[in-house]
C-alpha cells in the first residue's frame, strides 16, 4: 500500500468512528519542495518546484436534512473539531487559526458560485505542519477540491489556484507568492514545474528517469530571528532594481550589476548577485535536468546553496552541515546535488540522489548530522507527485 493509500484508509476510518457513517467524498492535495530558484519569486524570477508524495487528505459527507449554514471539520493532526461557515458573509478573523485556511478557501469557492450543503469532514495530513513543505497550500488545495467535487463543479485551475492564494493572504494573513498553490494544484506525477513568477505560467519538465530521487531532510531547527530579515531582503532587491532602472531584478544581468557596483554598498551588491545568479542557475538546472545532465544539475544546486549562504545570508550552521555531509558523500556515494530549500534560517535541505542508493545516503547523512549537531533530522525520499485529486 502506498503512503497515500494508507493515509486515505486511516482518514476514512476516523470519519466513520467520529461521524458514524462512511464518507461520500475523499480528496487529496500534496505538499511541495522547491528544487532550485530561491528568493527569486518576489523578484519576478523563476522557481522550480515539484509536488511531494506527502498529502493532505479530506474525507467528507453531507449532512442529510440539515438546512443550516455550517460545516464541521476535524483535524486529526491537531485533534481539534470546529464549525466553519459555508454561507457568505465570511469575514477574515483577526486571529489566524488552523481553520482560517479552510474558511478562506470555502469563502473563495462561494465567491466562484459553488454552493456546498452542510457537511462533516475529517482532515489528515502527512505533510509536516510548518516544516516549509507547504502544508498550508495542501490544506487550501484539498479544501477547494472537496468543495468542487461536492458541488459537482470543476473550477478553472488557474482560478482555483488564485482563490487558494487569496485565502492564505486574507484569511491566514500570509502574503505568499503563487508557487505553493501552483505546485499543489497543477503538479503532474514525474514532473517539475518551471514557474515564471512574472507571467505565472509554468512549463512542465519531466523527471521521468526513475533512477533519480529527491531526498528531503528537515534539519529540525528554525532560528527565531528578528523577523525583519525577509522584508529587509525584499527591500534591498527592490532598491538595486531601482538603481539599475529595471522593474525587477529579473530584468537585470550580471553585467548591469557589475557596471553599477559603485552605486551601492557591498550588502546590496551581494543580495542582487544572488538573485540574478539564481535565475541563471535555475534555467541552467532545468535545461540540464531535461537532458539528464546530472552533473550540471548538481553543480547548480550547490552553487545555489553557497550563494544563499554567502551572498543572501539566509542559511545557518545546521543546514550548512547537512549540505556539507551530502557533498562529501558525493557522486560516488550517489549524491548528485544538495541545497537549502525554503525561506531560510533552518528548515529543510533538498538533495538529488540516485534512487538505488537513497537508503544508504539517508542513513549516512542522518548519522553524521546527529554526530555533529546532536539533533535528530527527519528525512524522506520522494519522486515528483501528482497535484490535487479526487479519490
Ligand atoms: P507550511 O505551509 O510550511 O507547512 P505554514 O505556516 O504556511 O507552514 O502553514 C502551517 C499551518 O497550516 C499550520 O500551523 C496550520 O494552521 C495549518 N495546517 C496545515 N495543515 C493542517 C492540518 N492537516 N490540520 C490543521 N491545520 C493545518
Ligand atoms: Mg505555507
Amino acid at each position: 500500500m502506498s503512503l497515500l493509500e494508507q493515509l486515505v484508509a486511516e482518514t476514512k476510518e476516523t470519519f466513520k468512528s467520529r461521524f458514524g457513517r462512511d464518507p461520500r467524498w475523499v480528496v487529496a492535495a500534496p505538499g511541495r519542495v522547491n528544487l532550485i530558484g530561491e528568493h527569486t519569486d518576489y523578484n519576478d524570477g523563476f522557481v522550480f518546484p515539484m509536488a511531494i508524495e506527502r498529502y493532505t487528505v479530506i474525507a467528507a459527507d453531507s449532512r442529510e436534512g440539515d438546512t443550516g449554514d455550517t460545516a464541521t471539520i476535524y483535524s486529526v493532526g491537531l485533534d481539534e473539531q470546529v464549525d466553519i461557515r459555508i454561507r457568505q458573509p465570511i469575514a477574515p478573523q483577526d486571529q489566524v487559526k488552523w481553520w482560517s485556511y479552510v474558511q478562506g478557501t470555502v469563502a473563495g469557492c462561494l465567491d466562484a458560485g459553488l454552493q456546498p450543503e452542510p457537511f462533516d469532514a475529517v482532515i489528515a495530513s502527512d505533510v509536516p505542519l510548518g516544516g516549509g513543505l507547504s502544508s498550508s497550500a495542501a490544506l487550501e488545495a484539498s479544501t477547494a477540491t472537496l468543495i468542487e467535487t461536492m458541488t459537482g463543479t470543476t473550477l478553472d485551475r488557474i482560478r482555483k489556484m488564485f482563490l487558494c492564494q487569496k485565502a492564505e493572504h486574507e484569511y491566514a494573513k500570509m502574503p505568499c507568492g503563487i508557487m505553493d498553490q501552483y505546485a499543489s494544484i497543477m503538479a503532474e506525477k514525474d514532473h517539475l514545474l518551471l514557474l515564471d513568477c512574472r507571467s505565472q505560467q509554468a512549463e512542465m519538465v519531466p523527471l521521468s528517469d526513475p533512477s533519480v530521487s529527491v531526498l528531503i531532510i528537515n534539519s529540525n531547527v528554525k532560528h527565531e530571528l528578528t523577523g525583519s530579515e525577509y522584508p529587509e531582503r525584499r527591500a534591498q532587491c527592490h532598491r538595486v532594481a531601482g538603481i539599475l532602472g529595471k522593474p525587477a531584478l529579473r530584468d537585470a544581468t550580471m553585467e548591469m550589476l557589475e557596471a553599477a557596483k559603485d552605486q551601492m554598498d557591498d550588502v546590496h551588491f551581494r543580495r542582487a548577485r544572488h538573485v540574478i545568479g539564481e535565475d541563471i542557475r535555475t534555467a541552467a538546472a532545468a535545461e540540464a535536468l531535461k537532458q539528464g545532465d546530472w552533473d550540471t544539475v548538481g553543480r547548480n544546486m550547490y552553487a545555489s546553496h553557497f550563494s544563499l549562504r554567502d551572498d543572501y545570508e539566509v542559511s545557518c550552521e545546521e543546514i550548512d552541515v547537512l549540505v556539507d555531509i551530502a557533498q562529501s558523500i558525493g557522486r560516488e556515494g550517489g549524491v548528485i546535488g544538495s541545497r537549502i530549500t525554503g525561506g531560510g534560517f533552518g528548515g529543510c535541505t533538498v538533495s538529488l540522489v540516485e534512487t538505488s542508493k537513497v537508503g544508504e545516503v539517508a542513513d549516512a547523512i542522518a548519522r553524521a548530522y546527529k554526530e555533529k549537531t546532536g539533533i535528530e533530522p527527519t528525512l524522506f525520499a520522494t519522486r515528483p507527485a501528482q497535484g490535487a485529486m479526487v479519490l
